[in-house]
């Protein structure tokens, strides 16, 4: 879990683009979590903890501001994947689930790839339910 520093929202949103400008806030679970995209690669996150220190990252998540963060200017296929690996920690903490890393990163990279290899199967899962 993180606590942004207060001072992350000097960080400068990234410029309009399209697939940014749907994103900018996820119903996960029922919960409300806003989507901030920054105009940098990757930034610094002190880590909490006996070991302290900084560790670069290109997303991370604070489930007590319902916030997460994405480093966005990476290529897009990147920043699908980082998002849905940051939606699938909110789904685990959510539903009291702990997981590791691995496994956080194999059913984002999995479901990423299932969900565009089968537009008609998203279809199917976000129709109407008769
Ligand atoms: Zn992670």
């Amino acid at each position: 879990m993180t606590d942004f520093a207060p001072d992350w929202k000097k960080q400068e949103p990234i410029s309009k683009k399209p697939w940014v400008d749907e994103v900018y806030r996820l119903s996960i679970l029922g919960m409300s979590y806003d989507v901030a995209w920054l105009a940098v690669s990757s930034f610094e996150q002190e880590l909490d903890g006996e070991d302290d220190g900084v560790e670069l990252r290109m997303a991370d998540i604070s489930f007590e501001q319902a916030m997460i963060r994405i480093a966005g200017a990476n290529p897009q296929r990147v920043l699908l994947m980082t998002l849905l690996h940051e939606v699938i920690h909110a789904i685990m903490y959510q539903s009291g689930q702990i997981v590791d890393e691995e496994t956080v990163r194999a059913l984002a990279y999995g479901l990423l790839d299932v969900l565009r290899a089968n537009p008609h199967f998203v279809k199917f899962l976000t129709g109407p339910i008769r």
